[in-house]
């Protein structure tokens, strides 16, 4: 019998410095404190593997964070454990998110070694007003000396993460940030506007009424959005999600899955699992995370278990897969839930094709150009009551 499909996601919560407009799990560490995580995920990472003996591990993604704060060797021990502990496909994709200024000869030469193959760069701006302004650790040099180094160490698969609509920006800085981007050709590009989150330094200056005005506004954020698929489009880049772009063929395999309901298991504190339609994660609390006995019992692990029932997973199968420019599989939908999606969506699917934001293209069901423009209110549509 061939084996299920799983990706994993792996959360390192360690940063040199938090950014300001961060509300990711993650906070600063030391050594001993980032090699006692790594021991611990290890052992958790052993403890699952056996649960899942009749999966194939497709992508892993070793996300955070900053998963490049951990020294090379940690990161070589944590993927020969997965290796032992899981069957990962030969051609499996292998992510691991990088920030300039934490990658070493030494470091880069262990990633290489653990197999990994894809390494996804938080630029963010290559302008260094913007990048102070963030509070990233880096500069536009130390980000190009890090992707070089990448380069010449072999790797021919490499995202680099965009954010518009920041403080400070201009339609002329963000123009350059994706003209240089563009330049040095890298296989991948995501470019999302930014959020400002509550509970960060950016929502104390920008999230009220006053501080809104000191960004981009509303119009601008939208030259900027039109900028993106315009500059990327004229390199080559392929938009196939709302903020992704690749080269023929090197879209993510790993999101794909997530926003096409690939089981995806989560390893690390925090960190979200979707499997046999149920969603649950790991522990967030570090303290409670750290005490627990993975040998003896991992039940303590697993957090805030949802059963979705059939029609929370037919939304979620329409809010994801919209997301994907090539649409919804409708074959795939009415072979998944034994149901036609033209009758359980026949109010939504009829309404926003007569408004021209979704068109049908057997056998998939998409979004148009101006559908993607206006994809919040399209996919808030499709709630089932
Ligand atoms: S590097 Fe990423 S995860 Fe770390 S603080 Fe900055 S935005 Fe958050």
């Amino acid at each position: 019998m061939s084996k299920k499909k799983l990706e994993l996601y792996v959360h390192i919560p360690f940063c040199e410095e938090k950014c300001n407009y961060c509300d990711f799990l993650s906070f600063k560490a030391d050594d001993s404190e980032k090699r006692a995580y790594t021991a611990q995920i290890i052992e958790e990472i052993r403890a699952q593997g056996p649960n899942y003996s009749d999966y194939l591990v497709s992508t892993i993604f070793i996300g955070g964070g900053t998963p490049t704060t951990l020294s090379g060797i940690w990161i070589l021990e944590i993927m020969n454990a997965i290796r032992e502990s899981f069957t990962v496909a030969t051609d499996a994709e292998i992510s691991i998110e990088c920030n300039p200024g934490t990658l070493s000869k030494s470091k880069i030469m262990h990633i290489k070694k653990a197999g990994i193959n894809r390494i996804s760069f938080g630029l963010q701006s290559s302008i260094e007003e913007e990048l102070n302004e963030l509070g990233r650790i880096h500069t536009y040099k130390d980000f190009l000396q890090s992707y070089q180094l990448a380069r010449e160490y072999g790797f021919t698969n490499i995202n680099i993460d965009l954010i518009s609509g920041l403080p400070k920006q201009t339609i002329d800085s963000y123009k350059t940030t994706l003209k240089r981007v563009c330049s040095l050709k890298p296989e991948h590009i995501s470019a999302y506007s930014l959020i400002i989150e509550p509970d960060t330094p950016f929502f104390d200056k920008y999230g009220g009424e006053e501080g809104s005005l000191l960004l981009p506004d509303e119009n601008i954020d939208r030259e900027m959005y039109v900028l993106t698929k315009n500059i990327l489009r004229e390199h080559g880049y392929e938009r196939y999600e709302i903020s992704n772009y690749a080269k023929p063929g090197r879209e993510c395999r790993h999101n794909i899955g997530y926003w096409t309901g690939v089981s995806y298991l989560g390893l690390g504190v925090g960190a979200s699992s979707y499997l046999m339609n149920r969603r649950f994660h790991v522990e967030s609390n570090y303290k409670k995370y750290m005490s627990i006995n993975m040998k003896k019992d991992i039940t303590p692990l697993y957090c805030d278990l949802e059963e979705l029932d059939i029609n929370a997973n037919m939304e979620e199968f329409m809010f994801l897969g919209l997301r994907l420019t090539r649409g919804v599989s409708v074959h795939e939908f009415n072979e998944k839930f034994g149901m036609d999606m033209f009758e359980v969506f026949d109010r939504q699917i009829k309404k926003n094709s007569m408004l021209k934001l979704m068109e049908y293209n057997s056998p998939y069901l998409r979004l148009t150009e101006k559908g993607l423009d206006l994809s919040n209110m399209v996919m808030s549509d499709f709630l089932l009551d």
